[in-house]
């Protein structure tokens, strides 16, 4: 497992704990003037149970869940939970199975702030590390963004619930039930998922033979025992970011390293750094384009993947023992006695452990809580049909979410509720682009999906708005000849 504070000569220097206690006191100072967080103005409901609805459920309280959490709470929508099954710390990949010692993202971008520049990763740096470190930092390294995100929900107090996995979800007219692993209800008026790029999604290719998982293969967000691969001969399918960066631990833990990709050659343009790709037009742009475009889009951007980072080719290329093979498909990979063999190119090869870096699915079939209501939700594939020459199957199972990311129902009025639910994560990118994928894209995402929630609780509200405007009698004029008592 990476861990970037102790291991990674990009681990940042010490802390100062009083001038982080000074930036946290500006910055409830700031948030004070700027009248932030504002007040409940939720009216109160209740659940079918009796009980009082919360609002909103968070279901991930990982870089997106709290960036919603944030976005929600700022507006006064503050009766919500934000549940995770991690334990505190271990949300997402940062400090569990992403391999890299640094993100690839620039250091610059500001991280779940939600417009606040007290909350930005850059000034969390600067006021716990010093502005000297932060002008010599290179990227965040991992350990050092989770910190970071733990740090806003702490400084926030956001509602977070670690080891609260959420089991199923059920919408119905004006409300969802959530049901957790230990058996807990709770109802919720509205329910985000943002599950992210998790372990359920690892896409596995058909030619894996199941039988080598766990002990002959894993996928690259597997718990891998790289120790244990010390002196092995270890095969890795797959060219992305993360594949390269399993390659670098097994080959860092003393393993030899074989890479087989389809590819002639490794893709050479990141497009997602073009700057118009970070873009307001880009980012709030996507949601409000045609069918066919936003259809057109997303199958460039599948066929356009980026190229790993520099860094990472280099500390690869920074060990003895990697080979890497263009052009070579792996067919067949499977149990030979105590060994893994691949079929390459009509030819047979042996290795001790496989790696299988073949990414995340990100279909409504990916998502474990979606499984059971795919029938009623409407799908890519339902709502378009694409040329040709643009066919996709992962595009055509992505769900059609509308501009707060909601769910439509494939046929209107078989499921009610069902637009309660919110998908905020890489399974809306065809419907809403990168505002539900990367660092990029969050404060856009969540600035969308909160104003969404804010404007749709109010309109089911207004009558109850109205009443509480109406019962309010805080008389203003006492002590004036023109007072009426
Ligand atoms: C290896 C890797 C490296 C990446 N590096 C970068 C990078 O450098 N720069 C960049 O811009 N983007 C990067 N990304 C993409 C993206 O920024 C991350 O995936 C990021 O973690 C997305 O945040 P998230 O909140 O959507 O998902 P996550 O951070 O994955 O959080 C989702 C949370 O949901 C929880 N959860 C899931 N299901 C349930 C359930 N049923 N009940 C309760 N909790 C549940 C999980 O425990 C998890 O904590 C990377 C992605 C990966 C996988």
């Amino acid at each position: 497992m990476n861990d970037a504070t102790v291991t990674s000569p990009t681990a940042a220097p010490r802390p100062d704990p009083a001038s982080l206690a000074r930036h946290e006191a500006r910055l409830a100072a700031e948030l004070g003037m700027l009248g932030l967080p504002a007040k409940n103005w939720v009216p109160l409901r209740h659940g079918p149970d009796g009980r009082p609805l919360l609002d909103a459920v968070i279901v991930g309280a990982g870089m997106y869940g709290l960036g919603a959490a944030i976005a929600l709470v700022l507006q006064g929508i503050r009766n919500i939970a934000v549940l995770d099954r991690s334990p505190e710390g271990r949300e997402g990949p940062w400090v569990t199975f992403a391999r890299m010692e640094t993100l690839r993202s620039p250091k610059t971008l500001p991280g779940p702030a939600n417009g606040i520049p007290a909350l930005t990763f850059e000034a969390w740096y600067g006021a716990k590390y010093g502005a000297a470190a932060w002008d010599v930092l290179y990227k965040a390294p991992n350990g050092i963004w989770q910190d970071y995100l733990c740090w806003l929900r702490n400084v926030l107090a956001l509602p977070v619930r670690n080891g609260a996995e959420v089991a199923a979800i059920e919408p119905h007219a004006g409300f969802v039930r959530l049901t957790l692993a230990d058996g807990g209800v709770l109802h919720a008026r509205r329910v985000v998922l943002a599950t992210g790029r998790n372990p359920d999604a690892a896409s596995i290719p058909d030619f894996v033979d199941p039988d080598l998982l766990p002990d002959y293969a894993g996928h690259t967000c597997a718990d891998i025992d790289f120790q244990a691969l010390s002196g092995r001969r270890v095969a890795v399918v797959g060219s992305g970011a993360s594949a390269w960066d399993n390659a670098a631990e097994a080959l860092e833990a003393g393993a030899s390293v074989d890479m087989f990709v389809r590819r002639e050659s490794l893709p050479q343009v990141n497009k997602g750094r073009a700057p118009i790709a970070t873009s307001p037009g880009f980012f709030r742009g996507w949601s409000a384009l045609p069918d066919a475009t936003r259809w057109a889009m997303a199958h460039y951007a599948s066929r356009h993947p980026a190229p790993p980072p520099h860094e990472t080719v280099m500390r690869v290329l920074a060990s003895p023992g990697f080979t890497i093979s263009f052009s070579s498909p792996v067919s067949k990979a499977f149990r030979d006695g105590s060994a893994v063999g691949l079929a390459v190119n009509g030819v047979r090869r042996n290795f001790d452990y496989l790696i299988v870096g073949t990414g995340f699915g990100a279909t409504v079939d990916d998502v474990p809580l979606l499984r059971q209501l795919r029938h009623h939700i409407a799908l890519w594939g339902d709502l378009y049909d694409p040329p040709a020459e643009l066919r996709s199957h992962t595009l055509s199972r992505s769900p059609w979410v509308g501009r707060g990311f909601e769910l439509r129902e494939r046929a209107p009025g078989a499921c009610a509720g069902l637009s309660r639910i919110h998908v905020f994560s890489p399974v809306a990118a065809t419907s809403m682009g990168t505002v539900c994928t990367d660092v990029p894209g969050v404060n856009v995402g969540a600035d969308m999906l909160s104003r969404f929630i804010v404007e749709a609780t109010a309109a089911e509200d207004i009558e109850a708005i109205g009443a509480s405007i109406d019962a309010f009698a805080e008389t203003e004029l006492i002590g004036t000849p023109f007072h009426v008592p």
